[in-house]
């Protein structure tokens, strides 16, 4: 493939796991006859941005600009897209790109691509400018129209850019364990992906309990849909839920004893883990076989289930709660993340990048 014509676009980046954010150009393709050319209006801060820009997965390759959960407006598309014009409204999720011939690409789990190629919208592979891809703090992004995502109408469309991660990676488990009235789940960690999993346990049908390390998020949680809440340090709290969960899901992002949250799961129960802390968790053998419970991952959405979820949140009138922060704010927006202290998403306004 020839490398087609770029331009330059302003970013926020780092190009060490040491060094902290800050101002770079990058190189955005002009539009290719399939490309939908975003003006990037609100990117939300997932703290996967912060596992890769200090390269704590141990696959980052630097220059490094993170950002997936994109929100902008078409300025332009290429001459065989279809279905964008200029002025829309558009999401871009965690991927641009995937083989789109394997049997999961197919099936519309393109983020379970077979290929190995691994279309993450950054630390992905850019096939066009054969480098890796650059993610959405950023003024601009090109983007393939099989990978942009509508966005409904009504929605605040800040609190929305959080969906495009978030959203889709606790909404596409919930889905996959159908989740729905008649079963006790709970949730891990009230952060960025939590929030959102107990909003969408709740709006399913489900009872839904949320675990947190931070008392002082006990009346957020319920704000949020929560119908009961359980200070994990407390012991005799934990206890009182033994046996009882049909579902749990783990959205934490650092080391924690995930073997306290099997032993509270129902036979056949499952606990899925979407957070993707930087060590392995130890998981103990007992937990599991009594009762036949199981462990499993889930990882983002695939495009289809991403639209779907879109849309239902544009049903229900679901967003994210958010903060809003200008670009340069990133590095105390990371610090802040670390200590649990977001409520209970960062969005960048990226007007303040221009
Ligand atoms: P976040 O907003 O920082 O939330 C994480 C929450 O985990 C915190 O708010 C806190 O909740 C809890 N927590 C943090 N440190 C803890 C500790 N040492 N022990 C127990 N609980 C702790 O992060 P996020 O953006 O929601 O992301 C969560 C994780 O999911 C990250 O590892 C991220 O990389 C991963 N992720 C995975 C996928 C996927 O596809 N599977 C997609 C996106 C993100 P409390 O204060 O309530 O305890
Ligand atoms: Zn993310
Ligand atoms: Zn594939």
């Amino acid at each position: 493939m020839s490398k087609p014509t770029c331009y330059s676009v302003k970013a926020f980046g780092t190009s060490a796991p040491s060094s902290p954010l800050g101002a770079m150009a990058i190189e955005r393709r002009q539009p290719t006859p399939a490309d939908v050319q975003i003006e990037i209006l609100y990117c939300g801060v997932c703290h996967s941005d912060l596992h890769f820009a200090r390269n704590e997965w141990g696959f980052t390759q630097y220059p490094a600009v993170p950002g997936h959960e994109i929100v902008g407006r078409v300025k332009a598309v290429g001459s065989a897209v279809t279905k964008f014009k200029a002025g829309d409204t558009v999401g871009v999720g965690c991927l641009v790109d995937s083989c789109r011939t394997c049997p999961s690409c197919r099936a519309g789990f393109e983020q379970y691509c077979d290929s190995g190629l691994m279309g993450g919208t950054y630390g992905g592979w850019d096939k066009h400018l054969n480098a890796p891809t650059l993610g959405g703090y950023s003024q601009h992004i090109v983007v393939d129209e099989n990978y942009v995502l509508r966005i409904p109408a009504g929605l605040d469309l800040a609190a929305t850019a959080p969906l495009l991660c978030a959203g889709i990676t606790t909404y596409s488990p919930l889905r996959h364990w159908k989740v729905g009235p008649g079963q006790k789940v709970g949730v891990v960690g009230l952060g960025g992906l939590g929030h959102m999993a107990v909003k969408f346990a709740r709006a399913f049908g489900a009872h839904v309990v949320l675990f947190t390390t931070s008392p002082g998020k006990v009346a957020d949680a319920k704000r949020v849909g929560a119908h009961d809440v359980v200070v994990s340090t407390d012991e005799k709290q934990m206890a009182a839920h033994a046996g009882s969960f049909d579902f749990i899901l783990d959205a934490v992002s650092a080391q924690h004893d995930v073997n306290a949250y099997l032993n509270l799961l129902k036979r056949d129960g499952n606990m899925t883990l979407v957070g993707a802390p930087e060590k392995p968790l130890p998981v103990a053998s007992f937990p599991l076989l009594m009762r036949r419970r199981s462990l499993s991952g889930s990882l983002i959405g695939g495009l289809p289930e991403t639209q779907e979820m879109l849309d239902f949140c544009g049903q229900h009138g679901i967003t994210a709660d958010i903060e809003m922060i200008r670009m340069d704010q990133i590095n105390d927006a990371y610090e802040r993340m670390l200590k649990s202290d977001v409520k209970y998403r960062f969005v960048i306004d990226m007007a303040s990048l221009k």
